[in-house]
């Protein structure tokens, strides 16, 4: 089901019960304001999920109400991520879904780091 980005936080969400270890991951990264883990149903040859371990719904929640140091942690995690895995010499794409019309699924901040080989056009037609 579609996400609401403006509704309040529900830690019931799938990735906060990973992040508190109730469910099993494939984790691949973690630091004091970022956890990495491989998505269940990938959709490149590398296929990571990097969240914040603060409660944000969106990336539109996350933007407006992290503090400066979570969202630099972020980052930062985002790129380590890239770099442990290998993925930047031959590239890869970071996708951020919100909302509705982003097809957003999951009530917790999250990008998609896709890599592996080449990963075709932007956005199916
Ligand atoms: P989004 O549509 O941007 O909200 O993407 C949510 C992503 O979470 C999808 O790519 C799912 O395959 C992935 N996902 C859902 N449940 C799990 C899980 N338990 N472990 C890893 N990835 C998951």
């Amino acid at each position: 089901m579609a996400v609401d980005p403006t509704a309040p936080y529900d830690s019931e969400n799938i990735f906060a019960k990973i992040l508190r270890g109730e469910i099993p991951c494939n984790k691949v990264y973690e630091d004091d304001h970022a956890f990495a883990f491989h998505d269940i149903n990938p959709q490149a040859d590398v296929h990571i999920l990097v969240i914040p371990k603060g409660a944000y719904v969106s990336w539109d929640d996350f933007s407006e109400k992290a503090s400066d140091a979570e969202i630099a942690g972020f980052v930062r995690a985002v790129g380590t991520v890239a770099r442990d895995n290998g993925l930047v010499v031959r590239g890869y794409r970071l996708l951020g879904n919100v909302g509705r019309n982003g097809g957003q699924e999951v009530p917790h901040m999250h990008v998609h780091l896709f890599g592996g080989g080449p990963l075709g056009p932007m956005l199916a037609r």
